[in-house]
């Protein structure tokens, strides 16, 4: 989605560390779907907000993310489950160079597969950012994970704006993750134990706090 004002706003941004704007550089040239730098910049401020202790992430891809997070938020653990060989092996690199090293730990396998190897929770933000057709799988697992104060975030809600889009206009071969990108939304924003709430920034970024988290009014 490039709209005026997202130029504008992404102008506005301050460059990042070195490594940071390196690794931005290289998912430009191997074409890896790290977060957009917009929805990037206004997740790490929501979560500023919010504070959570521990992070779980889905999808690590090269690392940025979940090195981002680590960065903006000191004191925080990060745990980031990838399945992919040749992204854990980067993502490990970059790591291994990032300041926040000690506080990532990178989960090898997929998300769904892990059984015994399930990371151990309580956790206090789930951040979705892997297969799109599998949210609702993610959600039913990990879900459980959450603290009392969770808060569930989820990328690319928008799916580079195809999720927008008459179906018949969508390429063949993108319409079932698509129906199943936006039958999760749907379900997701009905969800009586959820808020949510469908952010236009970046790609589309969902976030979703427990309805007990407010009655105790932890959340922030
Ligand atoms: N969060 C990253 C980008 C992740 S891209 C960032 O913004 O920097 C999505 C990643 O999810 C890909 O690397 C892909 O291999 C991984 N992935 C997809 N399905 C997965 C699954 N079931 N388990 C673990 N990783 C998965
Ligand atoms: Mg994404």
């Amino acid at each position: 989605m490039e709209h005026e004002y997202s130029r504008y706003s992404e102008g506005l941004i301050p460059p990042r560390t070195e490594r940071i704007m390196e690794m931005e550089q290289y998912a430009r040239d191997h074409r890896v779907p790290i977060m957009q730098l917009e929805g990037m910049e206004a997740l790490l401020q929501i979560l500023r907000v919010q504070r959570p202790a521990r992070i779980l992430e889905i999808g690590t891809a090269i690392g940025y993310s979940a090195i981002r997070m680590a960065e903006a938020l000191p004191g925080t653990e990060v745990v980031t489950i990838e399945r992919e060989p040749a992204m854990q092996e980067k993502a490990e690199e970059n790591i291994g160079r990032s300041s926040a090293e000690g506080r990532i730990r990178l989960v090898r396998g997929d998300a769904l597969e892990l059984g015994e190897g399930l990371p151990e929770g309580p956790f206090d933000a789930l951040f979705i950012d892997a297969a799109k057709g599998q949210y609702r799988r993610f959600f039913d697992l990990y879900e459980p994970l959450l603290s009392g104060r969770g808060v569930i975030y989820c990328d690319n809600m928008f799916m580079h704006g195809l999720a927008a889009e008459d179906p018949t206009d969508i390429p063949r071969k993108n319409r079932t993750m698509i129906r199943k990108l936006k039958a999760f939304t749907e379900w997701l924003m009905a969800h009586p134990g959820y808020d949510s709430a469908l952010l236009p920034v970046g790609d589309g970024l969902m976030i979703s706090t427990k309805k007990e988290s407010t009655e105790e009014g932890a959340v922030l």
